[in-house]
C-alpha cells in the first residue's frame, strides 16, 4: 500500500537519506529505529512530504510521485498524498488555544469543511477511542503528557489517514505516561491501523510492529520481524545499538 523507492534525501551537500526502498502492506506496523541522525525523522517528514525528496518515487494508495532534482511537485498531488497521512509529533503539538476536542475536529473544520457538528461527533468517536472523552473540554495545558500525546493522536486519526506516521511517540514521557501511549497504539495496531513509528523504545516496537527497520546513516542497514532484529541481529552495527540500549 506504501511503497517508497530508491529515496534519496539531501540537504546541501549532506545526503541524509541515500537509497530507500521499503513496501509496507496495509495493516501492519513498521517501526525504525536506529542512532540519532540516521534519518527516521526526515524518512518520515518525506513520506508526508514535510520534506520533498531530492529523487525516487513514493506510492501512497492510489498516488504516486516521482522526484528528481529540479522537477517541481504540482501542489495539488503533494496535498493528495498528505491528506492520506497523518502526524504524531514527539512534543504533542497540540494547538494551545484550542480544547482537547477542538484540537481533534480542527482538521475536519478547516482543511475538509466538515460542518462543526459532524466534526464533533467524529472527534468525540476518536476520544473515545484513546479514552480521552471524559477531557473532550480540557485545555492542552491542563493535561498530562501523555493525555496529550492520546489527543494528538486521536486529533491525527481524524480524516481517516491511510497511514499514521508516528516520530518517536513517547520519548517526551515518563515510563508511566508512556505506557498509557503505548496501550493506545497498541490497540490501534490489533485494529488494523496501519503505522509507521520512529522510536527508541524497543519495548513498544517489540509490542506492536510486524516489521523494524534499522536505520544507520541514510540506509536501511537490517530489516525482519522485531524479535530477529532485537534478539538475533546479523550485523555488527545493529548489534552495538541494540546492546547499548538495554
Ligand atoms: P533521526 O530522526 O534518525 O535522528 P533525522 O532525520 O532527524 O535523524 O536527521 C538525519 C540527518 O539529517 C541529521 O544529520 C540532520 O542534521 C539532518 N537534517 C535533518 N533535517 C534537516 C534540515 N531541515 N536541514 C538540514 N539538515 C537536516
Ligand atoms: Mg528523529
Amino acid at each position: 500500500m506504501i511503497e517508497l523507492s530508491h529515496i534519496e534525501k539531501r540537504f546541501g551537500d549532506n545526503v541524509v537519506l541515500k537509497d530507500i526502498s521499503v513496501a509496507i502492506a496495509e495493516g501492519t506496523v513498521t517501526a525504525l529505529v536506529g542512532p540519532s541522525g540516521g534519518g527516521k525523522s526526515t524518512m518520515l517528514r518525506c513520506i508526508n512530504l514535510l520534506e520533498t525528496p531530492t529523487s525516487g518515487t513514493i506510492r501512497l494508495g492510489e498516488e504516486t510521485i516521482q522526484f528528481s532534482p529540479g522537477k517541481k511537485t504540482g501542489w495539488d498531488a503533494i496535498q493528495r498524498l498528505r491528506r492520506q497521512t497523518g502526524m504524531v509529533f514527539q512534543n504533542f503539538q497540540l494547538f494551545p488555544h484550542q480544547t482537547a476536542i477542538e484540537n481533534v475536529m480542527e482538521g475536519l473544520v478547516t482543511v475538509l469543511k466538515w460542518p462543526k457538528d459532524k466534526a464533533r461527533a467524529r472527534a468525540l468517536e476518536l476520544l473515545q477511542k484513546v479514552g480521552m472523552e471524559h477531557k473532550a473540554d480540557a485545555w492542552p495545558a491542563t493535561l498530562s503528557g501523555g493525555q496529550q500525546q492520546r489527543v494528538a493522536i486521536a486529533r491525527a486519526l481524524a480524516p481517516s489517514p491511510r497511514v499514521l506516521l508516528c516520530d518517536e511517540p513517547t520519548s517526551a514521557l515518563d515510563p508511566e505516561l508512556a505506557e498509557e501511549v503505548v496501550e493506545v497504539l497498541s490497540r490501534l495496531a490489533r485494529e488494523g491501523t496501519t503505522m509507521i513509528m520512529a522510536t527508541h523504545d524497543l519495548r513498544l516496537a517489540s509490542r506492536v510492529a510486524d516489521q523494524v527497520l534499522f536505520l544507520d546513516g541514510g540506509l536501511i542497514v537490517e530489516s525482519g520481524a522485531p524479535k530477529a532484529i532485537f534478539q538475533t541481529p546479523e550485523r555488527e552495527r545493529t548489534k552495538k545499538f541494540i546492546s547499548s540500549l538495554s
